[in-house]
């Protein structure tokens, strides 16, 4: 059945000014429709920030604890609609059901997280240097955020950013991607249903072109939060820049794996194939590399080929199944053009490196799980983001070399290492330059309350969850209060005047 989807703006579900549609194909059974969304222009970004921007004067009134009950009622909602919202969003990208569930359980941590931050959103409170007077900082909302958000975590991601941008008492204009939009229409309903006053939520929906760059470009936007590949967020870095607005970015990654001689190798195999090939490698976070000890570099590969080519692929909705499609027929071709360069590289190929089209998985857009071997520091499948079910293994034989080769790209999310030796993991934890570390666990795996982000062209210095994401969506306010009752002077060499 194909629903039909609205922008939401000033708490009406509304088409776009344009009249024009878009719709949203099924990655796994591209006949199927799921859904069709309003093509937005920059008229609609426009009459949603305006009314973003109005209703951001009540919002900001609102005490934070009160805010954080509706936030809580939304992860109430969500637990509720768990399975039908995990459902839709096999269907518009593709991943596994038990992921979705994931997902969304995502969401509802998230949103029950901030309904606990909502009585602390601390300042601090501090010591002056002079006598009779008190010092603190309290968090102020910045106005109205601009949310941009991409397809892989159709829920989780525009969670991560909405609910603790609404805590903090912004407004929020949401462009979800184009090929996942119904996902965030969902939670757009679902934090009216809870409560949140007209016009401080609203989604518009439409190509990063035309109305991404509007919201970049609206100058009552004062905080630009984005998820992405790292060639769309240097271009909104440079706009933001130029507009001197607030800008997180959370971008690409190459993350690694590492294993040692002295791994628990059936724990580091588990670890790999999840990393790998969990959301058919779709992740900011997957594993795309493993840098594998020499003394067990034979072994270990026949391990994990042994293990990847049994694989259960196929339609998400599926419980047995593990791994779905890709999200659509152009990111299948990077991949195989990724696969081409990776032949030309002279990597050996051992597992894959073909559209998968078994039965009904014609239908859509499958890949084999995918194993280069004896890949070369430095190599382009090495070096650049693939995005799907593609792993290459790297040889090492010194820890020093595995940390060298781990730490020898542009990017910086996640890493892992496996190992036994308590002294290699806390040097590795050291040593290895990602935003995120796993000790004898595999590259993805975020969990809500801490801080998630990458060092290098990863982004740009930003973090999301736990208290960090509050850093993005709050102005720090100082404030002095002197009870003395006369002139009191900082800043003033006070030893000059005695
Ligand atoms: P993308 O950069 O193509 O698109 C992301 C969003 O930006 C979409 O909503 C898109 O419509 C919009 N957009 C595109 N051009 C724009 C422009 N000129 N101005 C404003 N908005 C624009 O990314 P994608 O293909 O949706 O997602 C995959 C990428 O996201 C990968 O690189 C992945 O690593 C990254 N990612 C990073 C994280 C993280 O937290 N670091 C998490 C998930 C995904």
């Amino acid at each position: 059945m194909t629903e039909v989807y609205k922008n939401f703006i000033g708490g009406k579900w509304v088409e776009s000014e344009s009249k024009r549609t878009f719709e949203n194909r099924n990655p796994a059974n591209w006949d199927e429709i799921v859904g069709i969304f309003p093509k937005s222009t920059a008229k609609d970004v426009e009459n949603a920030v305006d009314i973003a921007k109005k209703a951001f004067e009540s919002w900001k009134r609102v005490p934070v604890p009160k805010r954080g009950e509706i936030l809580g009622r939304c992860g109430d909602i969500m637990v509720e609609r768990k399975e039908e919202l995990a459902k839709l969003e096999t269907r518009e990208m593709g991943k596994v059901i038990k992921e979705t569930r994931g997902d969304v359980q995502e969401g509802i941590d998230t949103a029950y997280y901030a309904f606990g931050e909502g009585r602390r959103l601390f300042g601090i409170t501090t010591p002056s240097e002079l006598p009779d007077k008190i010092c603190y900082t309290v968090r102020k909302p910045i106005g109205v955020a601009g949310l941009i958000t991409p397809w892989n975590f159709p829920m989780a991601i525009p969670c991560w950013k909405v609910i603790p941008a609404l805590l903090s008492g912004n407004s929020v204009v949401i462009k979800p991607a184009s090929a996942t939009p119904a996902t965030a229409t969902k939670l757009v309903e679902i934090l009216n249903e809870a409560g949140i006053p007209e016009g401080v939520v609203n989604i518009v929906h439409g190509t990063g072109r035309e109305v991404g760059e509007a919201l970049l470009a609206h100058p009552d936007i004062g905080v630009i939060s984005f998820t992405g590949s790292s060639e769309v967020g240097s271009r909104i870095a440079e706009v933001s820049g130029k507009m001197l607005k607030r800008v997180s970015l959370e971008l690409g990654g190459k993350n690694a794996q590492i294993v040692m001689q002295d791994a628990d190798l059936d724990l580091a195999l588990e670890g790999v194939l999840w990393g790998a090939f969990g959301t058919t490698g779709q992740r900011c976070t997957a594993t795309s590399r493993l840098i594998l000890n020499e003394k067990i570099y034979d072994k270990f590969i026949e391990m994990i080929k042994e293990r990847a080519k049994k694989i259960k692929i196929g339609n998400g909705l599926e419980e047995t199944v593990e791994m779905g499609p890709v999200i659509n027929s152009g990111q299948r071709d990077v991949i195989h053009n990724y696969v081409k360069i990776g032949k030309e590289e002279r990597a050996k190929l051992v597992l894959g490196g073909n559209f998968y089209e078994e039965g009904e998985c014609a239908k859509g857009w499958f890949y084999e799980p995918t194993i280069f071997i004896d890949v070369k520091s430095g190599m382009r499948i090495e070096q650049e983001e693939i995005f799907g079910p593609v792993l290459s293994v790297i040889k090492f034989s010194e820890f020093d070399d595995a940390i060298k080769i781990m730490n020898d790209t542009n990017y910086g999310l996640s890493s892992s290492i496996y190992t036994r030796d308590v002294n290699l993991a806390l040097k590795a934890a050291e040593e290895i330059e990602a935003g995120i570390t796993y000790i004898n666990g595999p590259t993805i795996g975020a969990e809500c309350h801490l801080p998630f982000g990458g060092v290098k062209n990863t982004g740009n210095g930003h973090r999301e969850g736990g208290l960090a994401v509050y850093e993005i969506f709050t102005e720090i306010k100082t404030i002095y209060f002197d009870y003395s009752g006369k002139l009191q002077k900082a800043q003033i060499d006070t030893s000059v005047e005695k």
